[in-house]
């Protein structure tokens, strides 16, 4: 029973390792040594071969390598292919340590910090303590409630905005399209945690920029194309957002002279905020396989119709 991995190859000889010490009985190949096709079950990718089904026949399982999946075509894949995403606690330390970085950047103004040392200037801004730093997530999944949970330990005034309910304990999530202006309203910095969905294409708009308190800070590392690029460089022109971390762009790379690239107020990041680690998601794979043999639920499954 062979499992093809299709990424980055040091990750897949680590996870040959882990495997054999594990489990003898199963092979992992790393594209495009496949082996014998007609063998292959799972599939562990990012981007996966468009006729996937023709390449491996048997196939049983699509996992993907990262937390997103709008990277698939879901129209191109079997209804009855169960597809999975990556849930593992690498994934999330990593996405808490950037957001960290991100929010605390921004609350002691570190772009406006940062310029000034450009211009030599030496000048202090008023420093409020993080309790009186109001802080929104939105998106209040996996990795939307551990960054909350991380930030409201830093002592910042943290509330969380979704799609569903939420409960997170001490912290106040909103829901729903009717309580996203008050979510807004007190998101003096404002992080974006959501998936990329048709509901969530182009959400970070003018409008939505418009509903936040003036000068506030974004910080964007949910998918690029929710993002209206335009928006964000009117808002930072005349004000009303402060500045803005961005982690993930559309396209990625930006194109040669996007103003991104050189605006003082933007930090650029090449999609790094959090990567999947070897280990630790080894064992959310490994674990999976094991569920869907005995016929247990995966953790991870992706639900279509929502498209996360
Ligand atoms: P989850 O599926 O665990 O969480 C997504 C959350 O977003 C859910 O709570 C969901 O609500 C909510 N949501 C979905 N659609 C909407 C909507 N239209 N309005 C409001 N809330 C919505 O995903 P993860 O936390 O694991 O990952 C979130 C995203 O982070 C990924 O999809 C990816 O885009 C991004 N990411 C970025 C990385 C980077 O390096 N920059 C790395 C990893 C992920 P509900 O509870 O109702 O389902």
């Amino acid at each position: 029973m062979t499992i093809v991995y299709q990424s980055e190859p040091g990750r897949g000889q680590r996870w040959q390792t882990l495997l054999a010490e594990r489990d003898a009985r199963r092979a992992l190949r790393i594209w495009p040594d496949c082996g014998d096709r007609e063998s292959v079950r799972y599939l562990v990718t990012w981007r996966p071969p468009a006729d996937i089904m023709r390449q491996f026949p048997n196939l049983e399982v699509l996992f993907s390598i990262g937390a997103g999946v709008d990277q698939f075509d879901f129209a191109s894949l079997p209804d009855t292919l169960p597809v999975v995403r990556m849930v593992e606690p690498g994934i999330v330390q990593c996405m808490i340590e950037y957001v960290t970085f991100a929010v605390l950047g921004l609350h002691r103004d570190m772009p406006a910090y940062l310029a000034q040392q450009r211009q030599g200037e030496w000048r202090a801004h008023p420093v409020r303590p993080a309790m009186h730093r109001r802080v929104g997530v939105m998106g209040v999944g996996q990795l939307g409630s551990a960054v909350l949970k991380q930030l409201k330990r830093l002592g910042f005034d943290c509330h969380g905005w979704n799609r569903s309910p939420r409960q997170l304990d001490g912290i106040p999530v909103r829901h729903g399209a009717a309580e996203l202006a008050p979510f807004l309203a007190r998101s003096e910095i404002l992080v974006c945690l959501l998936p990329l969905t048709e509901a969530t294409r182009g959400m970070l708009d003018a409008k939505l920029f418009a509903g936040l308190p003036r000068g506030a800070g974004l910080v964007q590392v949910g998918r690029g194309p929710q993002l209206v690029d335009r928006d964000l460089l009117a808002a930072l022109d005349d004000g009303q957002v402060g500045a803005a971390v961005l982690d993930v762009v559309d396209p990625e790379p930006l194109g040669e002279g996007h103003p991104f690239w050189v605006h003082p107020r933007v930090w650029l990041t090449p999609h790094i905020a959090s990567v999947t680690q070897p280990d630790s998601a080894f064992e959310r794979l490994y674990d999976n396989i094991l569920r869907f043999e005995r016929g247990e639920p995966m953790i991870g499954v992706v639900d279509r119709r929502l498209g996360y």
